[in-house]
């Protein structure tokens, strides 16, 4: 079982700042493509049982575009998008200032 309120982790500011971590060390870029856009999401490549999302090293993530991170998912398992809760599109129009307070 995942850790089940992802939706509300997701929204916790420890989750935020990890994030921009993240996508920092990604320097803002699909990993895939390389392009640099806007809506990028942070997919989440393994997961551990009952981790919170912020406590998984940066090991356990990649930067893709909306593009690219479907293809990552699609067609080998459909099903596995849906457990992708990291992608956050939500969250995305933040990326347009990362460095906003
Ligand atoms: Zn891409
Ligand atoms: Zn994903």
């Amino acid at each position: 079982m995942l850790y089940r309120p992802y939706a509300l982790a997701l929204r916790d500011p420890r989750w935020r700042k990890k994030r921009f971590l993240i996508l920092a060390e990604h320097r803002y870029k699909c990993d895939d493509c390389s392009l640099r856009r806007a809506g990028l999401e942070v997919h989440h490549i393994e997961y551990i049982e009952g981790r919170a999302p912020w406590d998984y090293s940066s090991d356990y993530f990649a930067v893709l575009c909306r593009n690219c991170h479907a293809r990552r998912h699609f067609p080998v398992n459909p099903d596995e998008h849906q457990a992708c809760l990291f992608s956050d599109p939500e969250l995305s129009p933040l990326l347009q200032k990362p460095y906003a307070a």
